[in-house]
C-alpha cells in the first residue's frame, strides 16, 4: 500500500475552542518539523513522542507565523493508523485549521481522502472491516444505544463471532479433506453426522444474528415516522414535547436544489427519524395540501405512523379520511386534548380503527407521553434491546453477508442430510466461509474497500 503522508482537519467544522488538523503517514514528522517552531523543541525527532509541544506554525516561505499551536507525535504503530501521526491542535474556527492544513499541503502532506485515516488503520491490520464500519456509526450514532451498539462492535464483538463461525467451518473443512485423503480411515456414518451437527450449530448462529440485523437498522438508521392530522389537533406540541425530553438532533443534507432536513428525536434510545417535518408544521389542511396520494405513498414508506386527533371537537372528514389510511398499518392514534371536555366517543375510534394502539394524551399536561414511548418501542423490539452485552447486526452489507452465508449452510446441510460426495459439500462450506470473510474484511476486494470508505468523512 501507498503510505504517503496524508493530511486533514480532524475536528467539525465552524467556530470552536479548539482545532485538529492531523498527519499521519512515513513523513509525517518531517512535514511537522518544516512548519513546526517549538519553544523548546527545534527538531520533533528529538522531542517525546505522545508528548505535548507548545509553539507556533510558521510559514517557511516567509517566517510568517500562521497560529499558536500545541504540537504532538506520535510515533507507530502504536497509533490510530499505525503509521507516525501527528496532531496540531490550533485555535478553533474555520481560518486556523484551513491555514494549517495548507501549510501541511505546501511541505509534503497530500489532502486525505474520506476515511483514509480509518481504511489504513484497517489495511495495516489495526482493525478489521466491520470496526471500521462502527467508526463511521459511532460517529452517526444517534442515541446512546446506537453509540452503545457501534462501540461493541468497534471492541469486536461482531468479529470474533464471525471469527469463531469461521474457524469451525476451516475445521469442518479440514474433516472433509482428511475423509477424502485417507478414504480407509474414514468411516461415513460418523463424518456425515459430524458435519450434520456442527452445521447445524454455524447455521443456528448465523440465523440468530440475522434476528438482530431489524433491530440493528433501526438503531442504525433510524424508525421512519410520520406524523400525520389535521391543523391545529396538536402535531407540533407532540414534537415539542418529544423534543424537549430528548433533543432534538438535526442534520443538513446539502442537496443540489434544496437542503433535505432530517430531523431526529430519542425515543427510550430509539432514534426515531421523523419524515417530512415541514409538512406536519403546515398549519394548513395537511392531507388536502399534500394530496391523499402523496399521504399514502409517506405512509408506505414508514415504519410507523402516528395519527392525532383532536377529541375536544367533532371528528371531520379530514379525520375520516386519516383513520382510513393507517387502519391497515403500523400505526398508533392519539387522542389528544384529552385535559378539554370530550366531545369525541373513544368507543368510536376504537371501533373504526381495530388494529391501532390508540393513547389518550394531552400535550399540555404531559398525559400519555411516557405509555406513547412505551408503546414505540414494545412495537419494534420484543424485550430489553441489549445494546451493552449483545451482538447488534447494524449494518445493511454484514446483513446481506450473513444473508448469503445462511443460504450457503442451508446448501450444505442438506448435501450433508442427502450424504452427497464430499467434494460438494465442500464448495457451500468454502462459500459460506467466504461470506463471512467479507464481513471482516479477510476476502474482499478493492472496489468494495473504497465504496466503503467512501462514505466517511474526511479526518476520519
Ligand atoms: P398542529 O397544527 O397539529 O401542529 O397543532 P399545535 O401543536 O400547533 O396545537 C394547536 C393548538 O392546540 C395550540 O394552541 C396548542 O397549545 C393546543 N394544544 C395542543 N395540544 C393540546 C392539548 O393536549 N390540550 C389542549 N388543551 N391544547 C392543546
Amino acid at each position: 500500500m501507498d503510505n504517503d503522508t496524508i493530511v486533514a482537519i480532524a475536528t467539525a467544522p465552524g467556530e470552536a475552542g479548539i482545532g485538529i488538523v492531523r498527519l499521519s503517514g512515513k513523513n509525517s514528522i518531517g512535514v511537522a518539523d518544516k512548519i513546526f517552531q517549538g519553544k523548546r523543541t527545534n527538531k520533533l525527532v528529538e522531542a517525546e513522542s505522545r508528548k505535548l509541544n507548545y509553539g507556533h506554525i510558521v510559514d517557511p516561505k516567509n517566517g510568517d507565523i500562521i497560529d499558536e499551536v500545541l504540537l504532538v507525535y506520535m510515533n507507530g504503530p502504536h497509533t490510530y493508523t499505525r503509521e507516525d501521526i501527528v496532531e496540531i491542535n490550533c485555535h478553533g474556527g474555520i481560518v486556523p485549521v484551513r491555514r494549517i492544513l495548507e501549510i501541511c499541503l505546501e511541505n509534503g502532506a497530500r489532502m486525505a481522502e474520506a476515511g483514509e485515516f480509518t481504511k489504513r488503520a484497517f489495511l495495516n491490520g489495526r482493525i478489521d472491516l466491520s470496526q471500521a464500519e462502527a467508526v463511521m456509526d459511532l460517529i452517526s450514532a444517534k442515541t446512546d444505544t446506537s453509540f452503545d451498539v457501534s462501540l461493541n462492535q468497534l471492541e469486536g464483538s461482531l468479529s470474533s463471532e464471525v471469527n469463531d463461525l469461521r474457524q469451525n467451518l476451516l475445521e469442518m473443512l479440514a474433516h472433509i479433506e482428511a475423509s477424502i485423503d485417507f478414504p480407509e480411515h474414514d468411516e461415513e456414518y460418523a463424518t456425515y453426522n459430524q458435519l450434520k451437527e456442527n452445521g447445524t450449530k454455524i447455521y443456528n448462529s448465523i440465523e440468530r444474528l440475522l434476528d438482530t440485523a431489524y433491530t440493528g437498522k433501526i438503531l442504525r438508521e433510524g424508525l421512519k415516522t410520520v406524523i400525520l392530522g389535521k391543523p391545529n389537533v396538536g402535531k407540533s406540541s407532540l414534537m415539542n414535547r418529544v423534543l424537549k425530553e430528548s433533543r432534538a438532533i438535526v442534520t443538513d443534507i446539502p442537496g443540489t436544489t434544496r437542503d433535505i432536513i432530517e430531523e431526529y428525536v430519542n425515543i427510550k434510545g430509539i432514534p426515531l427519524k421523523i419524515v417530512d417535518t415541514a409538512g406536519i408544521r403546515e398549519t394548513e389542511d395537511v392531507v388536502e395540501k399534500i394530496g391523499v396520494d402523496k399521504a399514502k405513498n409517506l405512509i408506505g414508506k414508514a415504519d410507523l405512523v402516528i395519527a392525532v386527533f383532536d377529541i375536544s371537537d367533532d371528528l371531520n372528514s379530514e379525520d375520516m379520511q386519516i383513520i382510513d389510511l393507517i387502519k391497515n398499518n403500523k400505526a398508533i392514534a392519539l387522542l389528544n386534548k384529552t385535559d378539554l371536555p370530550n366531545k369525541v366517543s373513544q368507543e368510536e375510534i376504537k371501533k373504526q380503527l381495530p388494529n391501532v394502539r390508540i393513547i389518550n394524551t394531552s400535550m399540555i399536561t404531559g398525559t400519555g407521553v411516557e405509555v406513547l414511548e412505551d408503546t414505540i418501542k414494545d412495537m419494534f423490539f420484543s424485550g430489553e434491546i441489549k445494546s451493552k452485552d449483545e451482538t447488534i447486526v447494524t449494518n445493511v452489507r454484514h446483513k446481506d453477508q450473513l444473508q448469503k452465508a445462511l443460504e450457503n449452510i442451508k446448501d450444505g446441510l442438506n448435501a450433508i442430510e442427502m450424504e452427497l460426495p464430499y467434494d460438494l459439500i465442500e464448495v457451500d462450506l468454502k462459500n459460506c466461509w467466504e461470506n463471512l470473510g467479507e464481513i471482516t474484511g479477510d476476502t474482499v476486494g478493492e472496489d468494495l474497500l473504497d465504496k466503503i470508505f467512501q462514505d466517511f468523512c474526511i479526518g476520519k
